[in-house]
């Protein structure tokens, strides 16, 4: 039966790493997938200066998410059309323009409006500490979430559309063991693995714990790695993830990891299929 998939997240890019193969493999299989970006990433890197200027860099990067939306096979993108407001500890987190300052209301009200439309059986956005601890990624997990129940409540804002409760809400996020297995592979190969450090550091034994799915996608990490690549001025042959052969990269890119948050899984059950027995 098909399922409508409403993936929620803060930059171009999210999509592709952690769960772009889920959505790749959602979308082939005959699933509605749709994802919604609060932001265009403005603050991004810019891997290579022929690619866009500073001032350009929102509307290359909303071009380079269409691009990867299509090579995932998503059916629509959503822009919330807030500012990125950079890594944690830079000025922009305290522009008024930038997303983790945005009025809670109105996110929320804007994500209420695309679920009720939309009508997803399946959302997924970030776990509570968004992947690696950025201000964007933590305050789109924590909107999603609450707007995941006002979209179910017809008190709340009932001009937007007719409630809607999704059945399932997942979180994702990239365990331990993914940076274990890339560190062991980059020092085998006599790479500086330094890099990982403060990735590694940002994945806590709480998340660890809480992961109930590990979904097989590798069917669809040349999908996924063609998005990756479609974000060009993020993904440029310094990336840490360019450094190791193709071949180590598929193998470790192959499985993805989820929490199941809405309802909750009996504990100590590990599941392999987000839409499995609805
Ligand atoms: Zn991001």
């Amino acid at each position: 039966m098909r399922k409508r998939i409403l993936a929620v997240f803060a930059h171009p890019d999210d999509e592709a790493f952690g769960v772009g193969g889920t959505l790749a493999r959602c979308a082939a299989e005959g699933h509605e997938v749709e994802l919604v970006s609060a932001t265009r990433g403005e603050a991004g890197e810019i891997s290579d200066s022929r690619l866009a200027t500073a001032e350009q860099l929102g509307e290359v990067r909303e071009q380079e998410l269409r691009c990867a939306a299509k090579a995932l096979g998503i059916q629509a993108v959503h822009f919330l059309d807030y500012c990125d407001s950079g890594m944690d500890g830079t000025d922009l987190n305290r522009s008024p323009l930038s997303f983790v300052n945005a009025d809670a209301h109105q996110v929320q009200s804007k994500l209420v409006e695309i679920m009720r439309q939309f009508r997803p059986d399946v959302v997924i956005t970030f776990e509570p500490n968004g992947g690696y601890g950025h201000p964007d990624h933590i305050a789109i997990h924590q909107h999603t979430v609450k707007a995941f129940d006002l979209a179910a409540d017809e008190q709340v804002w009932p001009g937007l559309g007719a409630a809607h409760r999704a059945e399932r809400l997942f979180f994702t996020g990239i365990p331990q063991s993914f940076f274990a297995g890339l560190r062991e592979t980059m020092q085998r190969l006599g790479q500086d693995a330094s890099d990982l450090a403060w990735l590694e550091k940002a994945q806590t034994d709480a998340w660890e714990a809480q992961i109930n799915f590990a979904v097989d996608v590798s069917d669809y990490v040349d999908a996924k790695w063609r998005a990756l690549e479609c974000h060009a001025t993020q993904f440029g042959p310094q990336n840490l993830f360019r450094r190791v052969p193709a071949e180590e990269m598929r193998r470790l890119m192959s499985v993805e990891y989820f929490w199941m948050a809405r309802p909750t899984a009996p504990f100590g059950q590990q599941y392999t299929d987000l839409l499995a027995n609805f």
